[in-house]
């Protein structure tokens, strides 16, 4: 008799249990046995779609760290007004999770300012960075810090990094700062607001503590075979140092950038070149997580680049044999790949804003 009454509980609780589960699954609300990371680093490949992974995949023999990676979606790029994406609507569609027209950055199709994921950040009081092997004013990372019609206003995008509270940035682009039409010096305000302004690589590598901006080239660095070298992953260990202090978490963008420009170039040297730079940088990040234990990372890319195909191949010489199909952007699904606390939430064929949506949602910025 008691067995049995045992027994019915387990079963009601089961039940319980088990409709529970649908319920969440049907409202796609995320789960509450899962963990809940207490940092996000989001990192994208500008221009890395599969074909470009699997390009450096061979010429390393296998060796990328992205492989690690076991919870991977396909996400779609397509913006508000353009089957094929630009990296201002693309990048929006991740930082912000709304979609635009191309060309457009931190705004949605009617021009109304929206909140980045690195806003919302700091509105939570976690910290926020941003590594990028571009200039920081560039469409990517723009998305992350600005509100603008156009992603050509590179000085208004860099006036706006003083609107935010980010506690490091690195990247190029010490001349939208410093060297500006406006003829205002913004590298003595970023001094005023107690950043520590650095030029160089050396001079970045000194500051252990408090804010950082690394502008560390004029404009755009160079491609990593013209002597970028590991700018990307010093940066990116770097900030993580610098931000990691904070109990209460951070949010730490980062972008392999110049994936994108080989991708234009229809250049499979400097694709794979740029993807196993970018892989490196993906590896310090990783290092960190498993040590951690509490950083979800989450790979993506904004679009593809260049309708690249994988024509052919050896592992043991490293050969990769790209062919194109554009010199422009193409319009497949990329593939996204998460790592730690959350994870397991990326799954499936999702939109690219579902990638803001999640982060979010895991974060408890919204439900
Ligand atoms: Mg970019
Ligand atoms: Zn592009």
């Amino acid at each position: 008799m008691l067995k049995n009454s045992v027994k019915s509980l387990i079963l009601i609780a089961l039940l319980l249990s088990g409709a529970e589960y649908t319920q969440a699954q049907k409202s796609g609300k995320v789960s509450k046995k899962e963990k809940h990371p207490r940092n996000v680093i989001i990192m994208i490949g500008d221009g890395m779609g599969l074909a470009q992974m699997y390009a450096a995949y061979t010429a390393t023999d296998g060796k990328l760290r992205l492989a690690e990676f076991e919870h991977i979606a396909l996400s779609k790029t397509y913006s508000a007004n353009d089957y094929t994406t630009d990296s201002g609507a693309g990048g929006t569609a991740i930082a912000c999770g709304v979609k635009t027209n191309n060309g457009m950055i931190g705004m949605n199709p009617d021009s109304v300012a929206v909140k980045s994921i690195l806003r919302l950040a700091e509105e939570h009081g976690l910290s926020t960075g941003l590594v990028v092997s571009c200039d920081v004013t560039h469409a990517t990372p723009a998305s992350f810090v600005a509100s603008v019609p156009n992603r050509k206003q590179s000085e208004d995008i860099a006036k706006q990094y003083l609107d935010t509270d980010i506690d490091v940035f690195i990247g190029g682009g010490y001349d939208a700062f410093a060297k500006r039409s406006d003829s205002l010096n913004l590298i003595d305000q970023l001094v005023k607001r107690n950043y520590q302004v650095a030029t160089a690589i050396p001079a970045m590598l000194e500051v252990n503590s408090g804010k950082l901006a690394a502008l560390l080239y004029p404009a755009h660095p160079p491609r990593v075979s013209e002597g970028r070298g590991d700018m990307l992953s010093l940066s990116v260990a770097k900030a993580i140092d610098l931000l990691k202090t904070n109990k209460d978490g951070f949010v730490l963008m980062v972008e392999g950038s110049q994936i994108d420009w080989g991708g234009h170039g229809n250049d499979t040297d400097y694709v794979v070149e740029e993807v196993i730079d970018f892989d490196k940088a993906i590896g310090v990040a990783l290092d960190f997580a498993r040590h951690d234990q509490q950083t979800l990372v989450i790979i993506t890319a904004d679009h593809e680049t260049g309708g690249m195909a994988n024509a052919g191949g050896n592992f043991k010489t490293g050969e990769a044999k790209g062919a194109f199909t554009t010199g422009n952007h193409s319009a497949i699904p990329v593939p996204t790949y998460a790592f730690g606390p959350g994870a397991e939430n990326f799954k499936g064929i999702i939109e690219n804003t579902d990638i803001f949506r999640l982060m979010s949602k895991l974060l408890g910025f919204s439900k």
